[in-house]
């Protein structure tokens, strides 16, 4: 199936559910995300600052953007002016300095906070423990020019589709827990970033408002070239 085919179906497998495709387009050429676009794709993520510098400028310009990587403080800069949401928010000094720059360009910027909720260790995120001291410190509340809308989390990456699927029931009972407890201007808990091309259907079902898909859309990436 081309690409536009597979965002037709992807929104067809979506319609009448609460969740929302961002078309993950890291690695992947202009051409390829015109093909999506002209499918009706509009939410496109990417996971470098170094290609969200490159390719918004080449496109039209009614695409959102989203960051869906780990991103470095001293690279906030180059995305703050424009970029619509920043999935994967792990500490307080990157809220800031998001913080900082959103207030240099006049303007809100949309941020989830990443849970660590896989077994592997690697992988970045705050704790429950951590998300609730971040959330109720003055230092969050003061922060004016970012707000919170929900959480983003990633599977540990197995066959295992029991460990999966209780690992995203851990991310929707913190995203409810969190949204019982905290009230604040910069928080409004409405989404959870959860699934991928290999585990999408699960987090659908575990109550996901946007799934992350590259590879199921665009085809294998190729790192080596
Ligand atoms: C690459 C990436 C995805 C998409 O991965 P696929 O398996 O190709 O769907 C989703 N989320 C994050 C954070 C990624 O880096």
């Amino acid at each position: 199936m081309s690409v536009g085919e597979n965002i037709t179906e992807f929104k067809r497998r979506l319609n009448q559910t609460n969740c929302k495709l961002i078309a993950v387009s890291k690695t992947k050429p202009i051409e390829l995300i015109l093909d999506a676009y002209s499918a009706g794709q509009l939410d496109f993520g990417e996971n470098k600052v170094q290609e969200l510098r490159e390719k918004p400028s080449q496109l039209p310009e009614d695409i959102r953007w989203h960051m869906i990587g780990h991103l470095q403080t001293n690279k906030v800069k180059y995305i703050a002016p424009f970029i619509y949401l920043i999935h994967a928010v792990d500490s307080l000094k990157l809220l800031a300095e998001i913080n900082k720059q959103a207030l240099k360009n006049d303007r809100i910027i949309n941020c989830l906070l990443q849970v660590h909720i896989a077994e592997e260790e690697h992988k970045f995120g705050f704790d429950e423990s951590g998300l609730q001291k971040l959330l109720s410190s003055p230092e969050f509340h003061s922060l004016l020019n970012i707000k919170i809308s929900g959480l983003m989390g990633m599977a540990t990456y197995t066959d295992d589709r029991d460990q999966i699927r209780s690992e995203f029931k851990t991310l929707k009972r913190i995203f409810d827990a969190i949204k019982g407890e905290h009230s604040a201007p910069n928080l409004e808990m409405k989404e959870i970033s959860m699934g991928m091309s290999d585990d999408y259907p699960i987090a659908i079902e575990e109550g996901s408002t946007m799934i992350r898909v590259g590879s199921k859309i665009f085809g294998a990436r190729n790192y080596t070239k």
